[in-house]
């Protein structure tokens, strides 16, 4: 929880990669910020490294005061600290090593050949550690326009903690060009991923002897009616589209992945339930489609309701993660290309917190190092080639940033 007294006694020493940011990413994979546990003290440690640069840093906690995002700004060089700038925006927290063999120690960031392993590598450590590592530059060159940094926890477990950043970014009147999120996708430019929401589906049916079934309601049966509904919507979502074939999976999916009912074969099981969710197009309304398979359920009702009068079907929502649709040719677009240095962008199906910045009006885009498919694996690894792209995207950044 201590920020070191001295940060260069801090810092390992740069390794063979010739990384300028490998020091940070060695330290920020080191703090083990499981989301489950808090990740203050590798906050406590950005804030102080912030803090040697004259940057301060302003948390937002979550309600047990065990985790907190970060939000800090490096001022333009006329003072300007609310318009126009770039935010770099990271999630803290990683998923879990637990039960994964792993064959290093996941907390310790170690290059074997071309490649570095450790858990947060790819799933996003190493894109925070690359922009936190250009700050000394950003701070000698001066800065054009400003440059914030937007750290957050909980994200591995729904996007919860960066709501409350983005609120008190807006609170504050900070009204940036864009902002830059560094998940892992390979350093292509990302300006769209597809929405979700998840519910659970909640029946109460009636008890009865199995030998007696018409005096009971099955709620188990009813389930797998309506399981068998979400299963038909998937399938004319994915023969009949709409498409978009910019993603790995065009169209928008529909899937059921866990259902609890019954007590016992010879009893008519009197609670099912069971969660779902839809991964939809920007373009495709989940609540609408959500209101139609709540209109399916209720066609069970009157039925239900004969036999017993207590019986009900309830949804509750679980989560929901707005879709993101930034246009291809808006200014933060551009911007990301010039830094990366290529044409082009891509959509992906997973979502990230880039589409609750676009939400509050400000514009994102998704581009950071390493791919999805080594997250949350164990020895979850990221190329030494992919990390250099990182760095040359963010030295890119500066020549844009940065007035001299
Ligand atoms: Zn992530």
């Amino acid at each position: 929880m201590n920020a070191p007294e001295t940060l260069s006694a801090a810092l390992p020493a740069a390794g063979e990669s010739g990384l300028v940011a490998w020091p940070l990413i060695r330290t920020l994979v080191a703090f083990d910020t499981t989301s489950r546990d808090s990740n203050l003290a590798l906050i406590d440690w950005v804030t102080g490294y912030l803090k040697s640069h004259g940057i301060e840093s302003t948390l937002t906690f979550s309600d047990d005061q065990r985790k907190a995002n970060l939000f800090a700004t490096l001022p333009a060089h006329d003072g300007n600290v609310t318009a126009g700038g770039v935010v770099l925006s990271g999630h803290t927290d990683v998923v879990p090593v637990d039960g994964q063999p792993w064959n290093t120690n996941p907390f310790e960031a170690t290059q074997i050949g071309e490649r570095i392993y450790g858990r947060g590598v790819t799933d996003m450590k190493s894109f925070s550690a690359t922009g936190l590592a250009f700050v000394p530059e950003f701070v000698r060159r001066g800065l054009k326009r400003p440059v914030h940094f937007a750290l957050s926890y909980d994200e591995e477990v729904g996007c919860v903690g960066v709501r409350r950043l983005i609120a008190e970014v807006v609170q504050r009147g900070i009204r940036p060009l864009g902002c830059i999120v560094g998940e892992p996708t390979g350093m292509e430019l990302v300006v769209a991923h597809k929405g979700k929401k998840s519910w659970r589906c909640r029946i109460r049916g009636h008890e009865a002897h199995s030998s007696l079934t018409p005096l009971g309601v099955n709620a188990v049966q009813i389930a797998c009616e309506i399981v068998t509904y979400l299963t038909n919507m998937a399938r004319s979502f994915r023969d009949d589209g709409p498409f978009d074939e910019a993603y790995d999976v065009p169209f928008t999916t529909v899937h059921t992945g866990l259902i609890r009912g019954g007590t016992a074969l010879n009893i008519v099981p009197r609670d099912c339930w069971f969660d779902f969710e839809i991964r939809h197009l920007p373009f495709d309304d989940p609540d609408e489609l959500f209101a139609e398979v709540r209109a399916y359920a209720e066609r069970f009702l009157p039925e239900m309701r004969k036999v017993a009068a207590d019986t009900h079907i309830e949804f509750d929502a679980l989560s929901t993660m707005p879709g993101l649709d930034t246009g291809g040719d808006s200014e933060i677009a551009e911007l990301g290309r010039e830094c990366n240095a290529a044409d082009g962008h891509g959509k992906v199906s997973f979502g990230t917190e880039a589409s609750l910045f676009h939400a509050a009006a400000i514009p994102a885009i998704i581009c950071g190092p390493g791919h999805i498919a080594q997250a949350h694996q164990p020895n979850e690894w990221v190329s030494v080639e992919q990390l250099a792209r990182c760095e040359a995207f963010m030295r890119r950044l500066a020549d844009r940033v940065c007035v001299a």
